[in-house]
């Protein structure tokens, strides 16, 4: 690098900055920044790259830099988020940075028209031809295919993946109303399953795996949802300045008069369950106008949880109502739902007293009253995730599900997770962000690398870290952290100490857990050794206090409010419990609180999709986030840099600077291409065909190599070669 060439240096904000070296130590470079002359600054050597000649150039696909390393990633994404370019290729992943504003046209019917059938590369990247892609190769290798869609709160998971629902219904429908119900089953999961948080106003607090599938033609029969992990602590509590699921404040704002009459609902500051989370609620639209004008402070942020000027709540309970009737839910079935909601919000308002007397029996059963207010609300968020269960299962009853094929699956699921305080819900987040990691190590360097192998290409091999033991520690029977948390579950008196020290005294000297004094951060050091522990991930060290972990584990509820909601008069909510898990045998237990594992139950949830994905080809969507003011325009390098790291994107870029990342068989090579061909080429076998045909297309020699089986393309080479075939027959 020392060529007297401009470098990239790290920089605290930026993520890099543009360099000099001026003098180089045993380990560190001394950097002089191009725009701040004599002000001189060390660097570590492994943090210093070489800097593309021209550094105001982008590239659509990063693998065509002469350079391939973090900074010359970043600064393309950087270079192209400027001009509005937000999607970006590395090879065949897509990294998508959330714009924040709508761009002119880019989701478009001309959009859409243009990207089908059209090879991946050959127009500007875009989720449309990551979604095409998919399509063509379930269609060519008669395939199940998955779309991965990665990426912390607000990176843009959710909007991406409709895009790409909406680009496969819409290029390949049967034009039915199957192709509609896919896209509107949105709204009606949004509604009941997302939430206003801090990082998004329309988070989406549950995982999903939604499958579109194919007739043996190819065109869109039905439809299947899978869901994963509701986030329950929200139904009675929430962080400041966050709210509980849109469709409790939707319904309050939206319902007719009538209905609110017969649902005995007011506005949402008169339920303790959505008054909680709030720092201010302004009723009349005046206020609301002051809020308006308050978002241009900072201060904006900090106000009105309950009616959120950014939120239209009555326009999105309209909204909703219209999805709900294009999905088939008929007005009985619309007014069982908002039953149960509201019936929640009333729940959430009992009060309750001291007696004073032993024989004290309250509403429910006799308890203490903090024990009263706990068995309360364990009481709605079954209800609630109940709700939500039944919700997910009507979508999936109104897509018909005739002769399947093939299907695309898309899985949008909440990325690595680390705040402050990290309890059992980022927890199973984040191991099950392991899980996919090792599945995008599998999939992208480890197959990579031995099918290089197999096929005879000398590539220099990648190092990347394997994440096995980490995901070994989770779930390894009897000695995994899940089912230590089990076992404690189960004892008589179980305690989150006891479940805290029982994980550090089985993993004493586990390289991914410690405890949480050895933590770099002064937050998590003041915790005690029974108070939470340390797992060293992939991503990055996490610290998780295990306060409620035994609580947040439990999916059983106490046998008497059981009893109660299946004793019920309504027969909707009797229904929503009858297929629960209480068995005869926990119903014998009576009066005592049997346990359902929620960590194990994701447990085995996870590994099923996993096994799913495995089946399945699969492509990659990397969604960042650029700048936490959730603000259009506005590139915060470093924040980027940290989530393109997480995602393993930085290991990619390793393998590809010498890799082949685009291979094609030579049959299929065959098979593509001999009707452009003359007679006398086609005589021969495929491999020979191939090079015949390379030959006379005078292709140059370092951009492909011939493996055993197939041909091997430098970064974005195939799509070039395509084109060529395909335009000059
Ligand atoms: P995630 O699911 O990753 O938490 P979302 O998909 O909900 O994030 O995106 C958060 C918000 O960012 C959206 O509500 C939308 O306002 C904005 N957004 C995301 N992607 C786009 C996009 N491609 N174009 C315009 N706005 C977007
Ligand atoms: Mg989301």
């Amino acid at each position: 690098m020392d060529d007297g060439k401009p470098v990239w240096a790290p920089h605290p904000t930026d993520g890099f900055q543009l360099g000099m070296i001026v003098d180089i130590g045993a380990d560190a470079l001394t950097i002089e920044p191009l725009n701040q002359k004599g002000k001189t600054f060390l660097a570590p050597m492994s943090q210093v790259f070489p800097a593309e000649d021209d550094v105001n150039k982008h590239v659509d696909d990063n693998c065509s830099l002469m350079y391939l390393n973090e900074a010359t990633l970043l600064n393309n994404v950087r270079v192209r988020y400027n001009k509005d370019h937000i999607y970006t290729y590395v090879a065949n992943i897509l990294i998508a940075v959330n714009p924040y504003y709508d761009i002119p046209k880019l989701y478009g019917p001309d959009a859409i028209k243009s990207y089908q059938g059209k090879s991946l590369g050959t127009l500007p990247p875009h989720v449309f031809a990551i979604a095409d892609k998919a399509y063509r190769d379930m269609k060519v290798l008669k395939m199940s295919q998955s779309i991965i869609v990665s990426g912390e709160s607000g990176a843009g998971k959710t909007e991406n993946t409709k895009f790409v629902l909406r680009y496969l219904t819409t290029t390949y429908g049967s034009g039915q109303d199957i192709d509609e119900r896919i896209v509107e089953a949105n709204p009606l999961l949004e509604a009941f399953g997302n939430a206003k948080t801090v990082r998004n106003n329309n988070s989406s607090r549950f995982g999903k795996f939604v499958e579109i599938h194919f007739n043996a033609k190819n065109a869109v029969v039905g439809g299947f949802v899978s869901h994963y992990l509701l986030e329950k602590s929200r139904i009675c509590m929430q962080s400041n300045d966050e709210r509980n699921y849109h469709i409790f404040y939707r319904l309050c704002a939206g319902a007719s008069e009538d209905l609110k009459k017969k649902l005995h609902l007011d506005s949402p500051d008169s339920f303790r369950y959505l008054n909680r989370g709030c720092t201010r609620y302004f009723a009349s639209k005046d206020s609301d106008k002051q809020i308006m004008q308050n978002r241009k402070s900072p201060e904006h942020i900090k106000t009105g949880a309950l009616k959120d000027p950014l939120l239209d709540d009555q326009g999105d309970f309209n909204r909703m109502c219209v999805a709900m009737k294009k999905i088939g839910l008929n007005d009985t079935e619309k007014l069982d739902l908002f039953r149960v909601v509201a019936g929640v919000l009333h729940l959430g308002n009992i009060d309750f007293e001291e007696t004073g007397s032993s024989s004290g029996l309250h509403w429910l059963v006799p308890l203490k009253v903090e024990q009263a207010n706990n068995a309360r609300d364990a009481l709605a968020k079954a209800v609630y995730s109940r709700l939500f269960d039944h919700v997910v299962k009507r979508v999936n009853q109104c897509f018909p599900f005739e002769i399947s094929s093939n299907f695309i699956g898309v899985l949008d699921i909440a990325g690595f997770e680390y705040f402050e305080h990290n309890s059992f819900e980022q927890f199973c987040i984040n191991y099950c962000n392991e899980k996919l990691q090792q599945f995008f190590n599998e999939r992208i360097l480890k197959e990579e690398q031995e099918l290089y192998q197999k096929e005879g290409l000398g590539v220099n091999e990648v190092h990347y870290v394997d994440n096995q033991d980490c995901i070994d520690l989770v779930e390894a029977k009897l000695v995994g952290i899940l089912d230590i948390l089990d076992e404690e579950n189960r004892l008589p008196q179980p305690s989150d100490q006891h479940f805290a020290l029982a994980v550090h005294s089985k993993h004493k000297d586990h390289f991914r857990l410690t405890v949480p004094r050895k933590s770099k951060l002064a937050v998590h050091r003041n915790l005690r050794d029974d108070e939470g522990f340390i797992i060293r991930h992939f991503a990055g060290a996490v610290c998780y206090e295990t306060t409620r972990f035994v609580e947040k584990n439990n999916d059983a509820l106490h046998m008497s409010l059981e009893s109660l909601v299946c004793e019920s008069k309504d027969k909707f909510v009797r229904e929503l419990f009858e297929n629960s898990n209480t068995s005869k045998d926990t119903k014998q237990k009576a009066g005592k609180l049997s346990f359902i594992s929620v960590g194990n139950k994701f447990k085995t949830q996870l590994n099923l999709l996993l096994e799913k994905l495995r089946s399945t080809g699969s492509s990659f969507i990397r969604c960042v986030k650029p700048n936490l003011r959730m603000v259009s325009h506005q590139f915060e390098g470093a924040l980027i840099l940290s989530q393109l790291q997480c995602s393993g994107m930085v290991s990619v870029l390793d393998l590809m600077q010498g890799g082949f990342p685009s291979r094609a068989p030579f049959h299929e090579l065959y098979n593509m291409y001999k009707q452009y061909m003359p007679a006398k080429l086609t005589r021969l076998n495929p491999r020979l065909f191939c090079k015949a045909l390379f030959k006379a297309l005078g292709l140059n020699d370092n951009d492909f190599k011939f493996g055993l089986t197939r041909v091997f393309f430098r970064p974005g080479k195939f799509a070039e070669f395509d084109q060529i075939m395909k335009s000059d027959p």
